[in-house]
């Protein structure tokens, strides 16, 4: 049995539900294999972050119907150099 009063989740328990993630977000999960899944969600943040990052990529592709995301080359490159400057004054600035 397990204990519900256990402080620290098994890795190897979080890597094996992740792993099931694609088809539980695509409804190919037994109905039995979902419910474990989600006890397990309800007491590990850890894995309902990778769910939620895991869910909104997919949400993302059903809405671009397969289609290869536009990533704007542009908008990466200035956040990037944004993330880079030290807390110099903006170059923009008259
Ligand atoms: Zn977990």
């Amino acid at each position: 049995m397990t204990n519900p009063q256990h402080h620290h989740h098994s890795l190897a328990r979080c890597r094996t539900l992740i792993a099931q993630l694609n088809d539980y977000l695509d409804g190919d999960l037994p109905p039995d294999l979902c419910a474990e899944l989600e006890a397990h969600l309800t007491g590990c943040p850890d894995c309902r972050v990778v769910l939620s990052t895991l869910n909104q990529t997919v949400q993302i592709l059903h809405t671009l119907d397969a289609a290869p995301p536009p990533l704007p080359a542009d908008l990466e490159a200035r956040l990037l150099a944004r993330l880079a400057l030290p807390s110099a004054p903006a170059p923009d600035e008259p």
